[in-house]
């Protein structure tokens, strides 16, 4: 019987993953196939190849991400600056802010300064922040991203703020666990990985939530550690 529970266990595991991954891989898959439909009535853009090569990013991301999860975290740094990441980021959550009824504001105060990080995994991180605060807007809202720095104790803070349905002390105490997810298709593989992301770089994450009110995510990264 002990083996037989564990069995199940596993396969519901597997399930929950695969469909998971399946709900992620859907919004980037589903406007791939919208583009080369267009593209096939001669209805050409340029640019959309350039949205059609981000999603595929996006997709192989989301898959090195899933096959890499529990493994050790290992990031390549880069310098890069803080306003150009958030900027590319948010071009890059735009269609699905529309599809949200979502709005996003940026408040940069450190328009030219640099960070040395992991440019790809730490715009993950931001991603998955930011669909959680979509995912916790069902009727839209606003997103504010705020980034400042700390130059007391070196360091940058990144805020991403939803006017979502916020959390209770208990939900806010179990963010991080894996598999931890109040939404029907959800996963709660997300925030793991982003705490493995922001461990690897020496920084940290809080939340602030008010069940109702909303939710304020805080980043903190280092400034320098190379
Ligand atoms: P998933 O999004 O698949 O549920 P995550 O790890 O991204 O997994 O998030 C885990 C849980 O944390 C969510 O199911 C939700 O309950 C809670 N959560 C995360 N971000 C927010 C937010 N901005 N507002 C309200 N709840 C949130
Ligand atoms: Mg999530």
């Amino acid at each position: 019987l002990q083996q037989k529970l564990i069995e199940s266990e596993k396969l519901s595991t597997i399930g929950k993953l695969g469909a998971g991954l399946a709900h992620e891989i859907r919004n980037p898959l589903t406007s791939i196939i919208g583009l080369t439909h267009l593209m096939k009535e001669n209805k050409y853009k340029a640019e959309y190849l350039d949205i059609i090569t981000a999603e595929l990013e996006r997709m192989d991301n989301l898959v090195n991400q899933f096959v890499s999860y529990g493994k050790p975290t290992t990031i390549n740094r880069v310098s890069c600056c803080i306003h150009d990441l958030i900027r590319e980021t948010v071009e890059l959550m735009k269609n699905n802010a529309r599809l949200h009824n979502v709005n996003i504001y940026v408040e940069c105060s450190v328009k030219d300064a640099e960070i040395y990080i992991d440019k790809h995994k730490i715009k993950q991180v931001l991603i998955n922040f930011m669909k959680n605060a979509f995912e916790a807007m069902p009727d839209g809202g606003n997103i504010c991203l705020g980034i400042e720095t700390d130059l007391k104790n070196n360091e940058f803070h990144i805020c991403i703020k939803d006017e979502g349905i916020g959390m209770t002390k208990e939900q806010v105490d179990n963010l991080g666990k894996p598999f931890f997810t109040t939404k029907e298709n959800g996963l709660g593989m997300g925030l793991p990985i982003c705490f493995d992301i922001i461990h690897a770089h020496n920084g940290r994450i809080e939340f602030h939530s008010e069940k109702g009110k909303g939710t304020e995510v805080y980043l903190v990264l280092p400034q320098n550690n190379e």
